[in-house]
């Protein structure tokens, strides 16, 4: 049995003040048999860490930003080397198929590749004469230790979101990965060693509340990014401010998807399949809703339907596979207690993928694709979050009945519309209450260079995570007035400085 252990100061960890009697049990969830043991961090393994990061801050804030970005490089290629020992090991933990695995890879590595241009990224400003004989200069400076908390969902990808930026910037890192998928963490702390970076500058602490309640209050941690659901979020951002830490949390959603009359109905289901059914619905960017505008339901339906029936589930690492298991025995309890709670409150249950046995995987977590008809707003399965294989249908009139429940749902991550009118196109752009819009695009994830967030209680907080909002978050602004001695006036100046 695997013992996943921390990695601190440039080692992995597995005893002394890493133990201390408390463990996790993690899951191959495709045959629901144990495949490792996570060890979970108390208070002194996260002083220990930020204690690591905090020595080795200074140096790594003090190396020049173009050695930085040339590790960045050499990680990426690293990455690259090993991309499917990377979507292997997630597929063991997490279950999604191999492919869906190395594109979660691959989007982190977008977000190296951006970070490799941090010397362009935090380059300053200056305004000469602002005064006579006066300039001002502003530069970007590293926060010091910096703390990262992800959900299970993207164990590679969601880390790749804030380290390489964080890094990039200066800073030194303290990652608490999910202790569901613990594995690639560990994985990409040696990588960064391999590509260069100092000891100290990253490290991982695997735990559970415990530890995330110990980086909230440790006085050297200068800045929390968190990723997972809103009730946990809420809290990691309340606390994280109320300790005087810079804090953005990014969370739950219920993403729509609004079928036009007009949309391309076989593009828009292929749309629907991929957004609703893979990785099993655990993306936080996953379409949970559809919405058909206008009669367009029944045609929707007559093509959603036989797809929705045919949908491949097997094990992530079979290559036939179109969706894996959820990820956990609890999770699969939760998402079938979600279709009967449906059901019960007079949803249409038109497919119905409870009770779902693969012969050879019989204790594996996997439920088939459901999807429900005739939804409406009042039911438990529309207002909340399900993180599981679950479409539901919502059939309205018009238009505006369509962009009025995007707007009132609580949740504001991710909403898309599918048509070939722009004019409707563009005013959704322009109305829809969420933070990323796509046209046509069912799942529309910024690339690297723009930046993600959503709106509303999909986040806390007021930056989006990388891109420029990265560098925003990883850094403070400095900005310096200086005068040279052949500038300065004669005698005290007791009235407040004015330029000329
Ligand atoms: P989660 O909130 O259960 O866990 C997230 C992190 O918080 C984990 O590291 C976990 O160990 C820790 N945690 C769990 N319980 C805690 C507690 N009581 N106190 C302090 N920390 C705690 O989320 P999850 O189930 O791992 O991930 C799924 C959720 O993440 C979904 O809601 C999904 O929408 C969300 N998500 C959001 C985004 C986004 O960018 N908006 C991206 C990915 C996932």
């Amino acid at each position: 049995m695997a013992v996943i252990g921390h990695y601190i100061d440039g080692k992995i960890v597995t005893t002394a003040l890493s133990t201390a009697g408390r463990s996790s049990p993690v899951f191959d969830p495709s045959t629901g048999a144990q495949s490792g043991e996570v060890l979970l961090a108390t208070g002194a393994t996260v002083d220990e860490a930020v204690t690591a990061a905090a020595r080795a801050f200074p140096a790594w804030a003090d190396t020049p930003t173009l050695t930085r970005a040339r590790i960045m490089f050499k990680f990426k290629s690293l990455l690259e080397r090993d991309i499917d020992a990377l979507a292997t090991a997630i597929t063991k933990e997490h279950g999604k198929t191999f492919e869906d695995a190395k594109g979660e890879v691959m989007r982190g590595i977008e977000v190296v590749e951006f970070a490799c241009g941090i010397p362009h990224l935090m380059r300053g400003d200056f305004t000469e004469q602002v005064a006579r004989g006066v300039d001002v200069f502003s530069a970007r400076h590293p926060l010091g230790v910096v703390a990262g908390i992800t959900p299970f969902n993207f164990p590679v990808m969601v880390p790749m979101w804030m380290f390489p930026v964080a890094l990039a910037c200066g800073n030194a890192f303290v990652l608490k990965p999910s202790e569901k998928d613990p594995t690639p963490s560990l994985m990409l702390a040696e990588l960064l060693a391999e590509a260069g970076l100092p000891a100290g500058v990253f490290n991982v602490v695997q735990g559970d509340k415990v530890a995330v309640d110990a980086l909230l209050s440790h006085k050297d941690v200068a800045a929390v990014s968190f990723v997972g659901s809103t009730a946990i979020g809420e809290y990691v951002y309340r606390t994280a401010c109320a300790n005087g830490k810079r804090a953005q949390a990014l969370c739950g959603a219920k993403n729509h998807l609004v079928v036009m009359p007009d949309a391309d109905l076989d593009k828009t289901v292929d749309a629907l399949m991929g957004a609703g059914y893979g990785s099993a619905g655990e993306r936080c960017m996953a379409v949970s809703v559809a919405v058909a505008v206008g009669g367009v339901g029944d045609a929707l339906m007559e093509k959603l339907v036989p797809k929705v029936r045919s949908l491949k589930v097997g094990p992530g690492l079979d290559k036939d596979s179109e969706m894996g298991p959820l990820v956990t025995k609890e999770h699969l309890a939760k998402v079938s207690a979600y279709v009967d709670d449906g059901v019960a409150a007079g949803a249409e249950l038109v497919v119905d993928g409870r009770g779902l046995k693969l012969q050879g995987y019989e204790n594996g977590y996997f439920l088939g694709g459901c999807l429900f008809d005739n939804v409406t707003p009042d039911m438990k399965i529309y207002k909340e979050e399900i993180f599981g294989p679950v479409l539901s249908v919502v059939r309205v009139d018009r238009y505006d009945d369509a962009l009025k429940l995007v707007n009132d749902h609580e949740y504001g991550n991710g909403a898309a519309i599918f048509t070939r009118d722009g004019d409707a196109a563009r005013a959704f752009d322009r109305d829809a209450k969420a933070g990323m819009i796509g046209i046509n695009v069912p799942i529309p994830v910024p690339v690297a260079f723009h930046s993600f967030g959503g709106w509303k209680r999909s986040v806390f907080g007021d930056r989006n995570v990388y891109g420029m909002e990265g560098v925003g978050f990883y850094t403070k602004m400095k900005t310096t007035t200086a005068r040279w001695p052949t500038g300065i006036r004669e005698g005290a100046q007791f009235v407040m400085p004015t330029t000329g």
